[in-house]
């Protein structure tokens, strides 16, 4: 699999930069979490970062997990394969989402989402 050794580091490198991240946000929720004496108006505002740091959280957790498939694909030799339809996905696409699963067809069918 040596045609996609420099996705495959590039990947590790996202990855590893996406858990630094999620460990940033995590050890921000614990700091936000632990009681502090607060006005109601800043309770409020914490509640609201609260939701902001799940939204992070979350969306770092799914983009974690796409590259980690997206690693697994590289090194069993599925990569660039679309999940839905088996067609090939275009060199274009891996360039902008080397961790997409689905080729451009399959993704603007599926939703608004890359
Ligand atoms: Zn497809």
């Amino acid at each position: 699999m040596k045609e996609y050794d420099e996705t495959r580091s590039v990947l590790v490198t996202m990855l590893e930069e996406l858990n630094n991240r999620l460990d940033t946000i995590i050890h921000d929720v614990r700091h936000e979490q632990t009681p502090l004496e607060k006005d109601f108006a800043e309770q409020a505002t914490q509640n609201e970062n609260n939701e902001v740091i799940d939204y992070l959280g979350n969306s770092a957790r799914t983009e974690i997990s796409q590259i980690k498939q997206a690693i697994a694909n590289i090194d069993s030799g599925r990569y660039g394969i679309c999940e839905a339809c088996a067609e090939p996905i275009s060199k274009e696409r891996l360039a902008v989402v080397p961790y997409t699963s689905q080729c451009i067809k399959c993704a603007s069918q599926a939703g608004p989402k890359h």
